[in-house]
């Protein structure tokens, strides 16, 4: 086999507070790669500047300059990290035998990246990088993120446990993944679908380098939320049940009330009747939003707008001038 040609994409949004070392340490990355002989020499780290506000692609551009691994594409607005690292994985596969994504904060182990390349000469298409521990993650985003996958388990779709969007897939993979021509994206729910041969790698994750988390509760709830509606009709078909539930149960109630009231055990109950309207209003309400819900996402996929639209892309010239030369 020769040795493939590896992109390592890297989504970036309002990052330079750590970007400066994460170029160096993935540029130590690929020197070491290249030294044990494990990739080509041709190798490149794209960093997808997505539409940041601060000086990021000024960062990134500087860095193109003067060190010869790296490269970068500069999205023209913010459209949010998975359509930003789709924006990447697509640029990038034009040019190289395999790809890895990583986050830009550097929480994930780039000592693993070694293994991710090791397993690809073993042939496996797709690496899942696995978190071992989530100590340095506060309790509420450990548990909440437990019952998330779980629930997701039970409603039938299948993720990867504690994998984020750290991984490595080859070509072939790449390929078929980006077939997948959806708006709504999630892509740790769609890469297991792709199939082929896939193996874990497990490290420990760890704090954010400096900055931000640009995922706030809010949008982390949504990113969940898009997550289970986008692979599944489950949820709606919970809301029809809760329906049928509550008309059962009234049903029972009601004929309760009638017997009652033959026997002459009249029944001066209005708080039964304002309980049953509230609760058979909730349930109208909640089947109403979750309908609202698949529809938007109808809405948005039949208009197929593009996922992100390049400014600058200073990948594509830098490899294919190698490549000639
Ligand atoms: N990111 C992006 N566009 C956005 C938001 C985030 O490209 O609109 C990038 C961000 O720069 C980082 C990655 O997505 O590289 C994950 O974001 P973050 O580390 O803030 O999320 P967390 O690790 O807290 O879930
Ligand atoms: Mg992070």
């Amino acid at each position: 086999m020769n040795k493939p040609i590896l992109t390592i994409v890297v989504p970036c949004y309002n990052e330079e507070a750590v970007l400066n070392g994460t170029m160096l340490q993935l540029t130590k990355v690929m020197e070491h790669l290249i030294e044990e002989s494990l990739v080509s020499k041709n190798s490149k780290l794209l960093f997808v500047d997505d539409g940041s506000k601060d000086q990021t692609w000024n960062m990134i551009e500087s860095e193109c300059e003067k060190n010869s691994f790296v490269t970068g594409l500069k999205l023209a607005g913010n459209v949010g990290h998975q359509n930003a690292l789709i924006a990447g994985l697509e640029t990038a596969n034009q040019y190289s035998d395999c790809v890895i994504s990583i986050d830009a904060d550097l929480q994930d182990d780039i000592n693993v990246i070694e293994t991710f390349v090791e397993k690809y000469w073993e042939g496996i298409d797709i690496v899942y990088g696995v978190r071992d521990s989530r100590e340095t993650d506060t309790f509420f985003k450990r548990n909440t993120a437990l019952f998330f996958y779980r629930f997701m388990e039970r409603i039938g779709i299948k993720l990867i446990p504690n994998h984020a969007d750290f991984r490595l897939m080859s070509k072939r993979a790449l390929d078929e993944l980006l077939k997948y021509k959806e708006t709504n994206l999630f892509l740790r729910g769609l890469v297991p679908l792709v199939g082929f041969t896939s193996a874990k790698v497990y490290y420990d994750r760890k704090e954010r380098l400096a900055g931000e988390s640009k995922y706030p509760l809010k949008k982390m709830l949504a990113f969940a939320f898009d997550g289970m509606t986008s692979f599944s009709v489950a949820p709606i078909r919970l809301v029809t049940f809760l329906g049928f539930l509550a008309v059962i149960v009234s049903a029972l109630v009601g004929g309760y009330a009638i017997v009652q009231e033959l026997l002459g055990h009249t029944e001066s109950g209005w708080t039964s009747l304002v309980i049953s309207i509230w609760f058979v209003g909730g349930l109208q309400l909640m089947g109403i939003g979750m309908i609202g819900e698949y529809i938007g996402k109808i809405y948005r996929e039949v208009k197929r707008r593009p996922r992100y639209a390049i400014e600058v892309d200073r990948f594509t010239s830098m490899i294919k001038e190698e490549l000639q030369e």
